[in-house]
């Protein structure tokens, strides 16, 4: 283990004896403590139920009764929560969170007197944004002033950037702290704690049951993001994209670091301003990321230099930072899998010198970032190449850029100048949850050789299902998926990427 930071289970039950079983539960899932969550219990005795939670807990405790003016359940009066706090702190709690606002009195109310094992967590919440370094900066002070043991400030990120100040914070506090930026763009905050140094970090028992937004599971914390061997020199990668929660690639990525003890970790990044993100986050920390739509074409404008590949196709989809001078360089690798793996199907087992695709009419429908690269890529190869797209004018662009011909999408249906063609989806009609969508009626399938469809989720998407039953060949949107990602990890690590484990987590 690289990294002294903690793994926090927040236990949210109406019972006692439910918290009992969470308890048990938290230990085996691979907890270093639990947070007893009073203000979720709908009644208890404060003198026997404490003694009972803290005699048999198999963790440390941390007990925090969270009143209603704080985000929490509790809605009684102020001295009973005091008292029932104070009263954990007595009977042997590891610690307590006592609000930034109740502080004061809380402090009064002990006249002095903490005992040495419990530790007071001072907290205070922003359910609304996260501040200015400024005033983040004095809320810690007047947190610290008060005499709290463990920092807790607990923010709203509106923006990935707002991280990136809480960040700062971590780093540079005196006193140990807990600095969490909740919400799905604050991801990052919760799983890289241990690289900048913070107390602990909330992992939930199940993905459903969060006490704050965008916490992740102790299951992902621990296997995906491997939580235990983060250190401060552990390099960042992720995907950038709106939306990304649903992408692959952090597993892809993460046990293929994990099979070689690669020293890095990646995660999803979900960017609203690609030109904001690249600024703030500049360090070479920030090694390489992957990006996905809609921001693979003003991602390029971010580099420092890019590949001539990328800058025909106007769009890169992996980017990396050089560790030297930190400097941007962006590529684009999506066109190799797809062709590849296109090239591959209309072999079958036969061998060409050439490309098969050469000669071939190659369609392609959509006109934005993954349908400029397989234009291009067919292009490379020696197809003659069609763009067919909803907005006619952006198929004529490419089709100007590349050499080819442009189509509105609408007229894809009666486009036959020839049999044996070969169809490559690129836009997202077919993708998870609009399943039954399709681009293409079966009807005009029966024109093309092979379909290709970049949607990988499903795999067979309603288009290859019905190409399948005209007889084409197809070629999933895994096969691209996992071409570009073998292209990627070359390049962000260095190192050959594991073929046989990525086809593995894909499948
Ligand atoms: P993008 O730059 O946003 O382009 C989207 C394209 O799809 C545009 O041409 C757009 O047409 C068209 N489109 C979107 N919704 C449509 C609809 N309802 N009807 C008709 N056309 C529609 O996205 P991208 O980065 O190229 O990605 C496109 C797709 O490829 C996504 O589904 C993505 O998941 C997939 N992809 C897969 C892989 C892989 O490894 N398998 C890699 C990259 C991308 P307009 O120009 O008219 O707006």
């Amino acid at each position: 283990r690289r990294n002294p930071t903690l793994i926090c289970a927040p236990l949210m039950a109406d019972t006692v004896d439910q918290m009992l079983s969470l308890m048990q539960k938290a230990k085996l899932s691979g907890a270093d403590l639990v947070e007893i969550r009073l203000d979720w219990l709908k009644s208890f005795n404060p003198r026997t139920d404490i003694t009972n939670l803290i005699k048999h807990c198999p963790l440390p405790t941390l007990f925090t009764y969270r009143p209603i003016w704080e985000g929490g359940q509790y809605a009684g009066d102020e001295k009973s929560r005091l008292d029932a706090l104070r009263l954990a702190m007595e009977l042997g709690a590891d610690h307590i969170d006592v609000e930034l606002k109740a502080i004061d009195e809380f402090n009064d109310s002990v006249h002095g007197y903490r005992p040495a094992k419990c530790k007071v967590i001072v907290s205070s919440h922003n359910y609304h944004n996260t501040p200015s370094s400024e005033d983040l900066g004095n809320l810690v002070a007047r947190i610290q002033a008060s005499g709290a043991d463990i920092i807790k400030i607990a923010t709203t990120a509106l923006d990935i950037t707002d991280v990136s100040r809480v960040f700062q914070i971590t780093v540079h506090s005196q006193v140990p702290i807990i600095a969490m930026v909740m919400g799905e763009r604050g991801l990052m905050s919760r799983v890289l704690c241990p690289k900048f140094g913070g107390y602990l970090t909330f992992g939930t028992l199940d993905s459903g049951k969060v006490s704050a937004p965008g916490q992740p599971t102790i299951e992902d914390l621990l296997n995906l993001y491997s939580f235990r061997q983060l250190g401060p020199d552990t390099k960042i990668y992720g995907v950038i994209g709106k939306p990304v929660s649903h992408s692959k690639s952090p597993k892809l990525y993460n046990e293929a670091f994990k099979s070689v003890g690669f020293n890095g970790v990646y995660i999803h990044l979900l960017v609203d301003d690609v030109g904001k993100f690249f600024e703030t986050y500049s360090s070479t920390d920030f090694a390489g990321f992957s990006c996905t739509i809609p921001h693979k074409e003003d991602a390029l404008k971010c580099c420092d230099e890019v590949d001539p590949v990328a800058k025909s196709i106007g769009a890169v989809n992996c980017l990396v930072r050089r560790p030297t001078d930190g400097k941007l360089f962006g590529c684009n690798t999506d066109h190799i899998g797809a062709i590849t793996a296109i090239e591959d199907g209309l072999r079958g087992s036969r061998h060409f010198s050439e490309s098969p695709l050469a000669g071939k009419l190659f369609v392609v429908i959509g006109a934005g970032g993954a349908g400029k690269a397989l234009a291009y890529g067919a292009k490379e190869k020696g197809a003659r190449v069609v763009i067919a797209n909803r907005t006619y004018e952006r198929a004529r662009e490419i089709a100007d850029t590349v050499g080819g011909q442009a189509l509105s999408l609408s007229d894809l249906d009666t486009f036959h100048p020839e049999n044996g063609m070969i169809l490559a989806n690129t836009t997202s009609i077919g993708m998870q949850p609009k399943v039954n969508e399709t681009p293409i009626s079966k009807e005009a399938l029966k024109h093309y050789a092979l379909v290709f469809d970049a949607v990988y989720t499903p795999k067979i998407t309603r288009l290859l299902g019905e190409a399948l039953e005209t007889g084409a060949k197809i070629v999933t949107g895994i096969e691209m998926f996992i071409g570009q990602a073998y292209e990627q990890y070359e390049r962000f690590t260095g190192l050959p990427a594991p073929k046989e484990l990525f086809r593995k987590i894909a499948a």
